[in-house]
């Protein structure tokens, strides 16, 4: 019997550890350096940093494919961006986060590249947008408006069409979702979110078993230098190790806050796609959604997600968010604390 661990829990504890020595620390210590003493693996700390090595090893284990960390989420959307030939066509799904489709936007502006905008959760209208088309480009569950795809469908049909297909997948993490599995090229994270967990870090990666792929990604980190810091790498993948048993809080209470909030008076409906710790309220009007905002106690009025502390926001309070997101709508990224402080602040907050 193999003694490699079988399953993501126990790998997201053990993978990307220094060897068990006698006197070895446990963790990959922060290697604060920019040059290292010229012979060895490492020489100028833009291509390699030993924190950033511990944190890929396993992130890369648990979505099965080789991780390169970037300085941010977008830093590692704008790598695979990069890999479209100049004018060629994106399909992507109209609610993508909406700092990935204004990078979209503006590059179609000036020629960059084609943007051919699908509802995700429409297979049969996404697959007919993928001929000719360089890249697929997938989120799911979206944000916010939390439609889910086929992956597999989706990823099956641009293999048959020649398209390279991505996944972001920060809302779902590689714990209840492994698009490279499911058929993907690429997978893209903001570890900003629930991966580091604590909403202390900005850091983003990408993960893809191609190793053509990944070599080319890795050079472009090289060259346009948007690096991790060590520091944060460290505090990715302390938040990694924990990643499991704050998901499985996190999406139970999210899961009893879908039943519970389901009859309240106001609300409209309820989006939760049977999984993950986001969900979203509709409301009336921006301006009921803008009382609850201010009403809430213990949630934390907030953008970003995936955090131990629940927070909520109201999307449309963004000019650059998509006009087919309802103005009442409130997204909710549900943390750990007790399901029924959660709960009573929220039903304060929608009453009277
Ligand atoms: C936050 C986010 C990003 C961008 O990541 P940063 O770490 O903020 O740069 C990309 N995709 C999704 C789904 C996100 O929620």
């Amino acid at each position: 019997m193999s003694d490699t661990p079988r399953h993501l829990e126990t790998i997201a504890v053990t993978a990307g550890r220094p060897p068990h020595e006698s006197g070895a620390p446990f963790n990959e210590p922060v290697t604060f350096a920019s040059a290292f003493v010229a012979g060895g693996e490492l020489e100028y700390a833009r291509y390699g940093n030993p924190s950033w090595t511990a944190l890929e090893e396993a992130l890369g284990a648990l979505e099965g494919g080789e991780c390169i960390s970037f300085a941010s989420g977008m830093a590692a959307v704008s790598a695979i961006l990069e890999q479209v030939p100049h004018g060629g066509a994106v399909v992507v799904a109209r609610h993508t986060y909406q700092h990935a489709l204004l990078m979209l936007d503006e590059g179609a502006t000036s020629g960059r590249f084609e943007v051919r905008r699908v509802d995700i959760a429409d297979a049969p209208a996404v697959e007919a947008t993928l001929t000719g088309a360089a890249i697929l480009w997938l989120e799911s569950p979206t944000n916010p408006a939390l439609e889910v795809a086929d992956i597999p469908r989706l990823t099956t049909a641009a293999r048959a069409a020649g398209v390279r297909s991505v996944v972001d997948n920060t809302f779902a993490s590689p714990l209840l979702q492994r698009p490279l599995e499911l058929g993907a090229d690429l997978v893209v994270h903001s570890a900003t979110k629930l991966i580091a967990g604590h909403s202390d870090v900005v850091l983003g990666a990408v993960v893809t078993a191609d190793a053509e792929l990944a070599e080319r990604i890795r050079h472009h980190r090289g060259l346009h230098g948007a690096i991790p810091g060590p520091m944060e790498a460290f505090l990715t993948l302390r938040g990694l190790r924990t990643l499991p048993v704050r998901l499985e809080r996190a999406a139970s209470n999210a899961r009893e806050l879908t039943r519970r909030l389901a009859d309240v008076p106001g609300v409209v409906e309820v989006r939760y796609p049977r999984f993950g710790t986001v969900l979203a309220i509709v409301l009336a009007d921006a301006v009921a959604a803008d009382r609850v905002v201010e009403r809430v106690r213990l949630w934390v009025a907030a953008t970003s997600l995936g955090g131990v502390e629940s927070t909520l926001e109201r999307r449309r309070r963004w000019p650059t968010e998509a006009p087919t997101i309802p103005e009442g709508l409130i997204r909710l990224s549900v943390g750990i604390e007790h399901i029924d402080d959660l709960a009573a602040d929220l039903l304060q907050a929608l009453g009277e």
